[in-house]
């Protein structure tokens, strides 16, 4: 943990945070002094015990910790508006929007059916640009800029055969942020994403459990291993704080090295 406080004061909401890396996130927010807003769809572990647990963090690191979780689809068009009155109603400002949730389901490029597509397009790209619309509004609404960072992937660049739709969605989430960073830079808004290559969480449970399947996947990763979840929480934190104060417009890859093209690692070729 750094020795000073790099997000006290400020407000943060993070999408699909019940779990996962939106869950270490929030930790991370908290354990550096934000006020933290989760959102989640149908997660039932979400108690007093998972806001009590922020809490805690907060008051072991020195804050007060008033923190906040509710329900909310991101895929929901009216969604994106009433989150952001709820949070400005309780705290009375928001400072930093983390677009986390994310779905993915195969699609094969001969073999997708339409429900299927579109839903993870709505949650993981179009939910994105709903939340960044209207926590944009509310950055322009008062002094101070404002910032936003995507939850993106490895798959804004590499492709994943199988899951078109997911690709695409994350593909979509490079130019979202590097057009929205583009638009807003005069308005001091600074828009990133962080994009994750294998991380050890639920969405992963396929291969996370099972040691020779996480074997496998983990013989692709150049540091040879998958994150944890707390791993990435860091970069995000660091994007969010002052320290990334003239970084905007990027994609920062917190992958293990996976874009690094692994299947190089010995010359194969001339
Ligand atoms: P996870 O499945 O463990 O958690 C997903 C969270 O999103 C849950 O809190 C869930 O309630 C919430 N959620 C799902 N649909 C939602 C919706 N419609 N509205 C609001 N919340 C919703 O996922 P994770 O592995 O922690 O992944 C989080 C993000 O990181 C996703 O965008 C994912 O694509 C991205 N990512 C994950 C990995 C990985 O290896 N786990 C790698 C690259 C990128």
């Amino acid at each position: 943990m750094p020795s000073s406080p790099r997000l006290q004061g400020k407000t943060a909401l993070i999408t699909g945070a019940s779990r996962g890396i939106g869950r270490a996130v929030a930790e991370r927010f908290a354990a550096e002094g934000a006020d933290v807003v989760i959102t989640h769809i149908r997660d039932h572990s979400i108690s007093e015990t998972f806001i009590q647990n922020l809490i805690n963090i907060s008051h072991s690191a020195g804050f007060p910790g008033r923190h906040l979780a509710f329900e909310a689809d991101v895929a929901d068009p009216a969604a994106a508006g009433a989150t952001l009155q709820r949070v400005v109603a309780h705290f009375g400002r928001l400072d930093c929007l983390i677009n986390n949730a994310g779905i993915q389901a195969p699609t094969p490029g001969d073999d997708w059916d339409d429900a299927t597509f579109a839903r993870i397009i709505d949650v993981t790209l179009m939910g994105a640009a709903r939340m960044s619309r209207a926590a944009l509004r509310h950055f322009q609404s008062r002094p101070g800029g404002g910032n936003i960072i995507n939850t993106s992937s490895v798959h804004e660049i590499i492709p994943k055969p199988g899951f078109l739709a997911y690709s695409m969605a994350k593909g979509g989430l490079g130019n979202l942020t590097r057009t929205l960073a583009l638009e807003f830079a005069a308005s001091g808004i600074r828009v990133n994403a962080v994009a994750p290559g294998a991380v050890v969480t639920d969405m992963n449970a396929s291969w996370a459990q099972d040691p020779e399947a996480r074997a496998r996947v983990e013989a692709h990763i150049p540091l040879g291993y998958a994150a944890t979840p707390e791993e990435i929480a860091g970069v995000f934190a660091f994007l969010a704080s002052q320290d990334a104060s003239y970084i905007t417009g990027q994609t920062l890859h917190a992958c293990g090295g996976l874009t690094l093209f692994g299947e190089f690692r010995t010359n194969w070729a001339s």
